[in-house]
């Protein structure tokens, strides 16, 4: 019997910013492989017989590459005796998270993984600052980036590249013709992927993932929804699970992220 990996945001740092859900799987949780920006009153969280494994990898230090962290997680999940493995990461663990990888590694391995999100950096900065990131007085888009990415570009490359680019769109509805015209004049191609998840996080949630030729004519979307645009959003992965690393490995976007394999790890890895 497989384990479950668990990817949970520990959120900004504050043991109250947590959610409810991560508070509870650390309480389960039998094995926790945790970045290090992870603070101590978090982890203190879990049992003591839980097994709690620092896999950060901060400057200056010598830590595990991507290729071992991934390696681990399926490790433990494919144990005897079933664990609950929490890979817990600052934030939202989906936010600059390396968690591509790491989603790859458990898709090929048939690893059975739940992503439980945290509260992100900017949403706290902008609260620790009194802001709002979108005061529409001021600002009608949102485009979260990074200054060092991996494969080094300026960030006016990272900014003015719509192929380089996701888009996380809210209210994108009910005209949908509209909202995908203006995309297109923007300089997305009519094949650029979606996917567009109306009521997140309730029993009747719904995902749709479609090009932005299809988004133009897609009808009946409910809201709330918001419109998730870009290479990222490509076909639906866990239908996918095989062809997604055929796609992402072989795709321009991902395939030069990769570190360097540490040796007798692919192994683990392979099914
Ligand atoms: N997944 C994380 C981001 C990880 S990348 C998230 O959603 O927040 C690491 C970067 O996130 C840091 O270099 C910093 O820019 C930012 N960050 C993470 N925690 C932070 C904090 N408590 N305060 C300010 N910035 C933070």
């Amino acid at each position: 019997m497989a384990g479950k990996v668990y990817i949970v945001g520990a959120g900004p740092g504050a043991a109250d910013l947590l959610t409810l859900r991560a508070a509870a799987l650390l309480r389960s949780a039998t094995i926790v492989l945790h970045d290090d920006l992870v603070p101590a009153e978090i982890l203190e969280l879990c049992p003591a017989s839980a097994q709690i494994v620092n896999v950060g990898k901060r400057c200056g230090r010598h830590g595990r590459s991507q290729e071992q962290i991934n390696a681990l997680m399926v490790w433990h999940a494919r144990e005897p005796q079933a664990q609950t493995i929490v890979r817990l990461k600052s934030g939202d663990p989906a936010v600059f998270g390396r968690l591509g990888e790491e989603l790859d590694a458990l898709r090929r391995a048939g690893i059975e993984f739940e992503i439980v999100p945290g509260v992100t950096a900017a949403a706290a900065a902008a609260a620790s600052a009194r802001l709002t990131l979108t005061d529409r007085r001021a600002a009608s888009a949102l485009v979260v980036l990074t200054a060092h990415n991996c494969r080094n570009e300026s960030l006016s490359r990272t900014m003015f590249e719509p192929a380089r680019s996701t888009y996380a769109i809210y209210m994108p509805g009910p005209d949908y013709a509209a909202t995908a015209k203006g995309l297109l004049e923007s300089g997305q191609e009519l094949a650029t992927p979606c996917a567009v998840v109306s009521n997140v996080g309730r029993a009747n949630e719904e995902v749709r993932y479609l090009t932005l030729s299809e988004l133009a004519s897609a009808k009946g979307i409910p809201a709330p929804a918001v419109l998730i645009v870009g290479d990222v959003a490509r076909r639906d992965p866990d239908k996918a699970s095989r062809e997604v690393l055929d796609i992402f490995g072989g795709h321009a976007p991902f395939a030069q992220c990769n570190e360097p394999d540490a040796p007798g790890i692919s192994s683990l890895l392979q099914t």
